[in-house]
């Protein structure tokens, strides 16, 4: 645990966070400033930086949370089948955008009426 960090923090209860999946090893939780009508931020619960940072012997557990992100997003109202989906993002670094410095995914997702290719509403 890095005491500084947020969602360290998040992972470890000691700040509230609206979550939405939780085992031993990673937490999904509500983003505070959705860009999407469904917008979930995946964690390992251990502080990783980033992408960036990850080695030969991070491949295990970072396939287990590649895996877990699909199933957290159609449980939690991303739409099936090809005309839902979701979006998977990791920004990672100052210029990639990365403003909190634990590895995290955004699953972002959501009916997108705009796009006549799109899932009707619910
Ligand atoms: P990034 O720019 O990839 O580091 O994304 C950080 C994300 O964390 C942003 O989308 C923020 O809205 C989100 N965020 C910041 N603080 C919190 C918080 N306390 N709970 C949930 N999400 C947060
Ligand atoms: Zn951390």
């Amino acid at each position: 645990m890095s005491h500084d960090c947020l969602f360290c923090k998040i992972a470890q209860h000691q700040i509230p966070s609206t979550i939405v999946y939780e085992d031993d090893e990673f937490m999904a939780f509500k983003d505070i400033n959705p860009a999407a009508p469904v917008h979930l931020l995946l964690v390992p619960k251990h502080h990783v930086e980033s992408l960036a940072g990850v080695e030969a012997g991070d491949t295990d557990w970072l396939g287990r949370m590649l895996r877990l992100a699909p199933q957290i997003a159609y449980d939690n109202g991303c739409n099936p089948g090809s005309a839902g989906g979701f979006r998977l993002v990791a920004n990672t670094g100052i210029e990639g955008g990365q403003e909190i410095a634990h590895l995290h995914f955004h699953i972002l997702g959501g009916a997108r009426p705009w796009d006549k290719r799109a899932a009707p509403a619910a």
